[in-house]
């Protein structure tokens, strides 16, 4: 069954085709969900099962249609079922599926990535992003010969165990585990600091002299909300890193191949010695990839001795889906969805002011986020103090209405180059019922 949002705002369970698959998927799914945050547990309510998507919009089980705001948690970016995308995969797959030997389809895909991303000398390709920054994290600690990881609360580089620790948000605080089932021993070598604070990794430098292996960072944070870099913060961290015999570890998970041709990397310019890709690279299918100097990737196995493999990595069907999309992506599809993301930012900031709704829009290039509060967010405390009921009542409306927002105050919009005039006008639409409705919400 689903949970009532905590701050018992009222919404509409409208949706009983989905209500009974997801009655069904709990019998058999622990929460009914395989990825957590698809049971809509921040904010209460029926998650919606979707059948099929076209470009901006996604229908679901009970046949209605919604302005995908999603978009695969930006996988999408070509909006859904984009007609040359679909083509290259039907093309692969009529050529069988799996191999379990190399193929050209993955020589093709690195090149392409390698091209985009000037420090991207080399790359492995896995099937997730978990995997991406599980391997390039065994990959610095085989090369530098060291334990310890730097990663910032509020980052997020999949389930990777020694990376479930973002607990305790003080300086050189040693990370507990967030969760049951990762060990004090896995988390202890992990060291969790506050974000966008350089002193503190100063500090945790000083502090572990020739212990520190490398240092992880989303290139700009979007799974704490959107919570881009201060100016000169990796480079710190880079600096920080080289001066102390550590690399720096920059996982463009979500930003690779979505912030601009090049991600994250093609904005700042900060040249990290490793760097970890998913979601867009995959085409909406599971590829994924660490990568980054020549010289660090020659330790991986076969090349070196620091063990790494994947029965489905380099996956035909999924290089070919990725290679068709990236192909797609010159930039004038990155004008687009720069200029989509815009228009969206303002409606959503027009439609608050209007209300009298104290918010503040933030982005790294096309991602953004909306977090409820007046005040600027740097770190995860920060992102932390916003007022999680108003996204509540401001979700379920827009839900209500047709949109598809990401069911959490603490995760990125997504837009793509299918969002048209008519799916914004959709948006622009339910904003002003979805504005009133964050007014007028009151805390639990
Ligand atoms: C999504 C994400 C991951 C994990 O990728 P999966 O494919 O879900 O394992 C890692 N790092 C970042 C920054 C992400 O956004």
């Amino acid at each position: 069954m689903s949970e009532a949002p905590s701050s018992g705002t009222p919404y509409p369970y409208d949706a009983p085709a989905s209500q009974a698959l997801f009655d069904r998927a709990a019998a058999v799914t622990p929460g009914g969900v395989n990825s957590p945050v698809r049971a809509f547990r921040a904010v209460g309510g029926t998650p919606r099962f979707m059948v099929s998507g076209t470009g901006p919009y996604l229908t679901d089980a009970d046949g209605r249609e919604y302005v995908d705001l999603v978009c695969s948690w930006g996988p999408m970016i070509l909006g859904h079922s984009q007609p040359d995308v679909i083509a290259a995969v039907r093309d692969a797959v009529s050529r069988g599926t799996s191999f379990g030997t190399p193929g050209e389809g993955e020589v093709a895909l690195a090149e392409e990535m390698t091209d985009r991303i000037a420090p991207l000398e080399q790359v492995r390709l896995v099937s997730s992003g978990t995997e991406a920054t599980m391997s390039a994290i065994r990959l610095a600690r085989g090369f530098t010969r060291r334990t310890k990881v730097i990663k910032f609360a509020g980052c997020y580089h999949g389930h990777v165990d020694s990376l479930l620790a973002a607990a305790g948000s003080g300086v050189a605080t040693f990370a507990l585990p967030d969760t049951p089932g990762v060990t004090g021993a896995q988390a202890g070598d992990t060291i969790v600091l506050p974000y966008n604070d350089l002193e503190s990794v100063h500090e945790a430098f000083h502090r572990h002299p020739g212990e520190i292996a490398c240092v992880i960072t989303e290139a700009s944070p979007g799974n704490m909300g959107v919570v881009p870099p201060l100016p000169g913060f990796n480079q710190g961290l880079k600096d920080a890193c080289h001066k102390n015999g550590a690399l720096f570890i920059s996982d463009e998970v979500m930003t690779g191949f979505r912030t601009s041709r090049a991600g994250w990397y093609g904005v700042d310019g900060v040249e990290p010695d490793l760097m970890t890709f998913g979601k867009v690279m995959g085409g909406g299918f599971p590829a994924a990839a660490f990568g980054g100097r020549a010289d660090v990737m020659a330790h991986l196995a076969p090349a070196g001795p620091v063990y790494q493999a994947g029965t489905l990595s380099g996956n035909p069907i999924a290089t070919a889906a990725g290679l068709a999309q990236l192909r797609l992506l010159d930039q004038a599809a990155y004008d687009k969805v720069d200029a989509v993301s815009q228009t969206v930012q303002t409606l959503v900031t027009e439609a608050l002011t209007k209300e009298g709704v104290a918010h503040r829009l933030q982005n790294a290039s096309n991602m953004f986020s909306v977090f409820f509060t007046d005040r600027e967010v740097r770190n995860y405390e920060d992102a932390k103090r916003q007022e999680s009921f108003r996204f509540t009542a401001f979700f379920h409306s827009m839900l209500a209405q047709g949109v598809y927002l990401p069911p959490s105050s603490f995760e990125s919009w997504f837009v793509s180059t299918a969002h048209d005039e008519q799916a914004v006008q959709r948006i622009a639409d339910a904003l002003p019922a979805a504005a009133r409705a964050a007014a007028e919400a009151t805390a639990a």
